[in-house]
C-alpha cells in the first residue's frame, strides 16, 4: 500500500473558476500551447509582464475556489492513517497558500511551480520521494490532466486519474481511475489495516 499520496491541485483537489480560456485570452496564448512554457519563450519585458499578469488573475481565481466532494474527510483520514499528503501544483505559491488558508488540508508537503520544475517533468515528485525517503512504488500522484500523468510516469511512481462524475474521459494511461474519494479513502484506510493485521 502506498505511504505517501500527492495531489495535484486545480481540478482534482479543488474547483475553481480558473478558465484555461480566459487566461489564454488575456495572455495571448494559442490554443493547446502550455501556459507556461509559451511564457518563458517570450521576449525578456513581455514575459515579465505576462507572468506577473497570469500570477494575478491566478490568485484572484484562487479566492472561489471550493473543495471536490470528500476531499477534507480524505485529508483527514488518510493522515490519521499515517500517510504521507502532498501537493504538487503548477500554479504559484501566491495562489496555492490563498487556497490552503481557505481550506485549512493537512498536507506534510506542497510544492509550487516556484519550488521544482513545472509537470510533467518528474522533478517535483523525485522531491517527495526524497524527502519522505520513500520508494517510488510506495507514492501514488493524483491528477487530471495529461501532464499529471506524464509526470508520474516519468518519475516511476504510480498514477490515479481524478474522473469526478465524468463517464467519458481519457485516464491519460493511469494506473487507476478515481471517481470518488470517499470510497477511495475507505479502501485505502482497510488496506492499511490489513496490513497491519489489525
Ligand atoms: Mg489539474
Amino acid at each position: 500500500m502506498w505511504k505517501g499520496v500527492v495531489f495535484d491541485m486545480d481540478g482534482t483537489l479543488i474547483d475553481s473558476p480558473l478558465c484555461f480560456r480566459t487566461l489564454r485570452e488575456k495572455l495571448e496564448i494559442p490554443d493547446g500551447a502550455p501556459i507556461l512554457e509559451h511564457l518563458e519563450g517570450l521576449p525578456a519585458q513581455e514575459r515579465a509582464r505576462k507572468e506577473q499578469l497570469l500570477e494575478e488573475m491566478e490568485v484572484e481565481f484562487a479566492g472561489g475556489a471550493t473543495l471536490m466532494p470528500s476531499v477534507s474527510r480524505m485529508f483527514e483520514s488518510l493522515k490519521a492513517a499515517g500517510v504521507r499528503l502532498g501537493i504538487f501544483t503548477r500554479n504559484c505559491r501566491a495562489a496555492t497558500e490563498r487556497v490552503l488558508s481557505m481550506y485549512a488540508l493537512p498536507a506534510d508537503l506542497v510544492l509550487t511551480r516556484e519550488d521544482a520544475l513545472p509537470k510533467p517533468h518528474p522533478d517535483g515528485l523525485l522531491r517527495f520521494l526524497s524527502r519522505w525517503g520513500l520508494e517510488p512504488d510506495q507514492l501514488l500522484f493524483v491528477g487530471d490532466f495529461r501532464f499529471d500523468i506524464e509526470c508520474g510516469r516519468r518519475a516511476g511512481v504510480q498514477t490515479a486519474y481524478y474522473a469526478r462524475g465524468e463517464r467519458e474521459f481519457d485516464d491519460f494511461g493511469a494506473d487507476m481511475v478515481i471517481h470518488d474519494y470517499a470510497a477511495f479513502t475507505e479502501e485505502m484506510v482497510r488496506a492499511i489495516r490489513l496490513q497491519k493485521g489489525a
